[in-house]
């Protein structure tokens, strides 16, 4: 039934990505203002999350890695907005750690002497011992799916992998601008949050200077939107000499949670094709508040990927929303 159990961990840790994706929502649940995402083999070979964040004890060092152990008082809250945490329900590093090698370190913050380092292999703590670690956590993730040989053949080449990381990381840190986030892939920093900025700041740590130079803010709420459920549309999009030929710079949120949603990259290329058209998509960090009840995150659990109950009407608001702060530039 070990098989079973890294078969079904395999299904739901799809890739690398859904990996540092959990990873990454721990840290930020633990209240981190720096975390430090470095991977290696686009992270087929090493995925290491390290963060400041509250820490944890030996005990809960223990329970982390149990199987159904922790609450899930958070994703009951999440439930009711209508976006869920969607995935692992208390049960990402039990997870990940039966399809990899998994190392946690980790000290809480306000405790004096040593911190705890605990191996967990194959779905079995081999060792807990005392380590000289920061205060904090570090979680490292060796060689993904080296014990199910058909899933890691799946896996798809080293920047393939490593794009759909980047994604991930990028998405928490553009809607994060309050953490230090930084991400190097074999050795390279590809970039690196300050942490003390605005979404503007984070902007241009990710994108850089060309792109983060030339972004038109979005502001729409209320009377501003067409009739529809959106409350409120604001963020960032580029201008349209920035555009690149990827959809890979659509950062969508709704209500704070990063998903993405048909009508919600519809309206975004509506509102651009009246000004420049063709196959050409933006720099857009869009966040978009709606009551919970006008959202279906049951789509697709992994995907992340949500529907709303009046897509025409979303696609309608937000196209009106960015198209207009298009227009205030002259676009
Ligand atoms: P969940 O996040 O759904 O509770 P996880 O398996 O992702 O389940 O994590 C289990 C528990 O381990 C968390 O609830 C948290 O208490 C603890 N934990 C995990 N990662 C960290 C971290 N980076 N810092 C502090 N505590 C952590
Ligand atoms: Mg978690």
């Amino acid at each position: 039934d070990d098989t079973v159990a890294r078969i079904a961990a395999g299904e739901v840790v799809e890739r690398p990505a859904s990996a540092v994706k959990e990873l990454l929502e721990n840290s930020l649940d633990a209240d981190a203002s720096s975390v430090d995402v470095t991977v290696e083999d686009g992270g087929a070979e090493l995925i290491r999350v390290a963060d400041d964040g509250a820490g944890m004890s030996e005990a809960d060092l223990r329970a982390a890695v149990r199987q159904h152990t922790t609450s899930k008082i958070e994703g009951l809250e999440d439930l009711s907005s209508g976006v869920a945490t969607l995935g692992f329900r208390g049960e990402a590093l039990h997870t990940i750690g039966s399809v990899s090698r998994l190392t946690i370190e980790s000290r809480p913050r306000n405790a004096d002497g040593a911190g705890t380092k605990l191996v967990y292999e194959g779905g079995e703590v081999t060792s807990v011992e005392p380590a000289g670690c920061p205060a904090g956590t570090i979680v490292e993730v060796d060689d993904l799916f080296y014990n199910t040989p058909a899933r890691r053949k799946f896996l798809k080449t080293t920047a393939t992998e490593f794009a759909h990381v980047n994604r991930v990381v990028t998405r928490y840190a553009l809607a994060n601008p309050d953490v230090a986030v930084s991400l190097t892939h074999d050795g390279r920093e590809v970039f690196a949050t300050t942490g003390q900025g605005d979404l503007q700041a984070a902007v241009l740590s990710v994108y850089g200077r060309e792109v983060a130079s030339a972004m038109i803010p979005v502001d729409a709420n209320g009377e501003d939107l067409p009739p529809g459920p959106l409350e409120s549309v604001s963020g960032l999009v580029s201008h349209p000499e920035t555009n690149r030929s990827s959809r890979e710079y659509l950062a969508t949120y709704v209500n704070g949670r990063a998903v993405t949603a048909d009508a919600v990259r519809e309206g975004i290329m509506g509102a651009y094709g009246t000004q420049l058209g063709g196959d050409r998509y933006p720099f857009v960090t869009l966040f978009l508040e709606v009551p919970g009840d006008a959202v279906d995150v049951n789509v697709h659990p992994r995907k992340r990927e949500v529907r709303f109950d009046d897509d025409d009407a979303v696609r309608r608001q937000v196209d009106a929303a960015v198209e207009s702060a298009l227009l205030e530039h002259g676009l």
